[in-house]
Order: structure tokens, then C-alpha cells, then sequence
């Protein structure tokens, strides 16, 4: 068994039921679980590692509910820099039919150390385009190689162009081999315990892009297996357009009459979720990802999330894609959702405080997991750390919590996963960033070029 303890934190945030934040504050970790929280004074004195984070706020590891790593290879296209959603996919789709396997494993792992660097220790990816032999079992090995927590979602397209879709056919596949090789990730992957470093879940694309059919058949096999759904869900107005046109519903209703609410459901966006519709999410527990850059960035709206909340809807936090928003930093995004609820809703809609929440134990509820997002004994051994005393905090010491989301803290300095240092002094452990990138950079040209 290994020991880690951690002290003299200038804040830990426990994000517990009481919300408890603990001055000079640490934890007492074995192996990959927390054992103790705590002042210096009731934890142990020695462990196999001490991380003195004097000067740091301490809090759960973000979790990100909502991310399509391989758009990081596509970011600031111009062709598709000041487009609305469908728009800017139509310019989208014929790059990313030129994806590679080399170029879903390299992005992911760029993906996800930036996600890292951010605070960020839990992620879920939307894969859902697998051309040219890519597969989401290339998603999983780069997680694996990183050290981060993942929720590997098996998205697809299926209803292309020549069926009223939004997708070209060339990126869609049959809704037979789409089933077949969910069911196969699972078997193969999904990992029901607590702690589990790896889930898989079934996530067609959005109700624009897949059938009612495979909307209804992943439902049955998502709770024949026990595993979460996910999907995108009323984005912005054209999306609610098409849902009126060719289902004759709201997409809450569409989603109901699919099977697609309940604790296990996730939606990403919903901007435009009306009032019926945050009841019916609210009575059957199906979360939200609200991912406010992305929402800007396309111009989409700004989605109800006090309301919400207020309502009792699960409610996490996404970066979403590189693609809508072209800077993956989850602490920034926890940021901008306090910003953006405040200039639609009033200074009070959202605090320091309820964005913090919404990254930490938001996003744990809505992935599933009841073991991330709090810092209690018994929890994982998720944890990042803020160093307080660079130049973006100076002036903000009142209250280093709130100063976290209303300044600019930089990178995260430690990122801890699982009990693992992944990010130690502000550097990944895990792999080698600056080649990394280098390779990244040139499969990004690569991609743009070979879809001139
Ligand atoms: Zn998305």
C-alpha cells in the first residue's frame, strides 16, 4: 500500500454535504482512496509522499461532462470560425472524414492534458465519426497512457444527407454495426465498480443525426448492460425547428417518448430546454452539460441553469469540443458559466460557489458516480491544487476560493487521479507534452490539407 498526505493547504474545498472548506487544511490518502480530511493537527504526521501545497487551494478534481477530443486537431478553422451549429458542422463534417486512428489517439491525449493542466481529473468523450478504421478503443488507450479518469462514449451518426440527416453519408455507418460494436465496448471495457477508472456509454450523436430507432434500441441496450446514455439535446433554435418538423415534438418530449430520461441520461447544451421540459428532467433526475463557451462561441443561447437548478435538474459543467470552443480549460469554463448566467439572468443566478459545484459533485452526478467530486474519506483520490501566488490571484487573496473562478489562476499545479501525480508542479508526469504537441500540430495540417 501506498500513503500520500497532503498539508498546510491555504483552503481545502471539501465539497461535501456540509460544503465544509478547511483552513491549513489536507488529506491522508492510500493507495487511490482518501482515508482522512482534514487540519494538519488530525492527520497522520508522515507518508510514503507529503505534498506540502502551502500557498494552494485545494479542491475535488474537475469533472467534465461534455468534450469531442479529436476537435482539438480542428481548431479556429476558418471556414467554420463564425458559423451557427448547423452551419458551421456542414463545413466540419468533410474534414473529420479525414480522420485517422494515429489522429484520434494523438488528439485525445492533447485533449486530455490540457484538461488536466485545468483542473480537470474526470472526463467523458463524444466520439461519434469513425472513418478510415478509427475506433473509440484508440480513445480509451490514450486515457490509459495519461492517467485519466474517462468515460468513453460510443456516439454514431446514422442518418445521413440522402435521408434528411444533417450528415454527409460518407461519415454515417449501419445502425446494425453501430449496435454491435457498442455491445462489443462494453464487454470489453465498462467498468461497473467504484473507482472505476474506465465507463462506457452509449451515446448516439443527437436526434438530427440517428434514428428513432437506434435512439430506442441504445436505450434497451444501455439498461440491459447498466450503463449511462448521452447525447446532444436542444442546442439552440434551428434545433428545435427540426424537432417540431420532423418528430412533431419539443426535444423533451422527443427525448421522453425515446425512453431517454432518468438518472441515467445525460443531455449536452440544452439551451432551449422550456419549462415542461425542466420539470420532466427534474422529476426523472436526467442531467445536464452545460457547456457556456461552446453556447457563446455558436451563438446558441444561454441555457437556463439557474432555473435548473432552482427545479432540481443534475446539472455538470463541459468544455465540449475544440471545435465550439477553441480553449479546453475547465477551470475557465467554470468562469464563464457564472458570467454568462449573470448577463442573462441577473448577478445573483450564479456565485463562485454553485460553478464550483456544478465542476465538482454537478458533473459527478450527472456522469453516475457518487465516488469523485467531494474530498471525504472514502472518495476517490481525485484532488487538483491552484498555486494562489502567481500574478492572476495577486489581490485576490480576501477569498482564494471565489478568487479561483473570478481570477485567473493559471494551470492547475498538481493534478492528482486515482492517487497518481499526473500533473506535478505544474508538469505532466505521464508523457511528454512538447512532442506531443509537435506531433499534434502536424496531423492537424495533415487533416485540413487532405480536405482541401
Ligand atoms: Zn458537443
Amino acid at each position: 500500500m501506498k500513503t500520500l498526505l497532503v498539508k498546510n493547504a491555504e483552503v481545502l474545498v471539501t465539497m461535501d454535504a456540509g460544503r465544509r472548506e478547511i483552513a491549513r487544511g489536507g488529506l491522508y490518502i492510500e493507495d487511490n482512496r482518501i482515508v482522512a480530511v482534514g487540519t494538519g493537527d488530525t492527520l497522520p504526521a508522515s507518508a510514503d509522499e507529503v505534498l506540502d501545497l502551502t500557498g494552494h487551494v485545494v479542491i475535488p478534481g474537475l469533472v467534465n461532462t461534455h468534450h469531442h477530443m479529436y476537435q482539438s486537431l480542428t481548431r479556429a478553422i476558418p471556414a467554420a470560425q463564425d458559423g451557427e451549429l448547423f452551419n458551421w458542422l456542414t463545413n466540419l463534417y468533410p474534414v473529420w472524414a479525414n480522420l485517422t486512428p494515429e489522429m484520434i489517439r494523438v488528439s485525445t491525449k492533447t485533449a486530455m492534458a490540457e484538461l488536466l493542466l485545468s483542473g480537470c481529473t474526470t472526463s467523458s468523450d463524444h466520439l461519434y465519426i469513425y472513418p478510415n478504421g478509427c475506433k473509440l478503443d484508440d480513445s480509451i488507450e490514450a486515457a490509459a497512457e495519461i492517467g485519466m479518469r474517462f468515460h468513453a462514449s460510443r456516439g454514431s451518426m446514422s442518418v445521413g444527407q440522402s435521408q434528411g440527416g444533417l450528415p454527409p453519408d460518407r461519415v454515417v455507418e449501419r445502425e446494425g454495426d453501430i449496435l454491435k460494436d457498442t455491445q462489443r465496448l462494453i464487454e470489453t471495457y465498462h467498468d461497473e465498480g467504484r473507482y472505476a477508472m474506465l465507463r462506457v456509454v452509449v451515446a448516439p450523436c443527437s436526434p438530427f443525426s440517428v434514428s428513432r430507432d437506434l435512439m430506442r434500441e441504445s436505450a434497451t441496450m444501455a439498461r440491459h448492460y447498466g450503463v449511462s446514455l448521452h447525447t446532444h439535446l436542444a442546442e439552440n433554435v434551428n434545433d428545435i425547428a427540426y424537432s417540431r418538423e420532423k418528430f412533431g415534438m419539443t426535444p423533451a418530449e422527443y427525448a421522453q417518448d425515446l425512453g431517454w430520461v432518468g438518472h441515467d441520461v445525460w443531455h449536452a447544451h440544452c439551451v432551449q430546454l422550456d419549462d415542461a421540459g425542466i420539470a420532466l428532467f427534474a422529476k426523472t433526475g436526467t442531467g445536464v452539460a452545460h457547456c457556456p463557451c461552446s453556447n457563446m462561441r455558436l451563438a446558441s443561447g444561454i441555457a437556463p441553469i439557474r432555473r435548473m437548478r432552482d427545479a432540481g435538474v443534475p446539472v455538470g459543467l463541459g468544455v465540449d469540443g475544440s471545435a465550439s470552443n477553441d480553449a479546453a480549460s475547465m477551470i475557465n469554463e467554470a468562469r464563464q458559466a457564472l458570467l454568462l448566467q449573470r448577463v442573462g439572468f441577473g448577478p445573483s443566478a450564479m456565485t463562485a460557489r454553485d460553478a464550483l459545484e456544478i465542476a465538482t459533485v454537478g458533473g459527478a452526478r450527472v456522469l453516475g458516480r457518487d465516488d469523485i467530486g467531494v474530498l471525504a474519506a472514502g472518495m476517490a483520490a481525485d484532488f487538483v491544487a491552484f498555486d494562489t501566488r502567481g500574478v492572476g490571484m495577486a489581490g485576490g487573496l480576501h477569498d482564494p476560493v471565489a478568487a479561483l473562478v473570478f481570477c485567473n489562476p493559471g494551470q492547475a499545479a498538481y493534478s492528482v487521479v486515482n492517487g497518481r501525480v499526473v500533473v506535478r508542479e505544474g508538469r505532466l508526469t505521464t508523457l511528454d507534452l512538447p512532442s506531443l504537441v509537435t506531433r499534434h500540430n502536424a496531423l492537424a495540417r495533415q487533416l485540413a490539407e487532405a480536405s482541401r
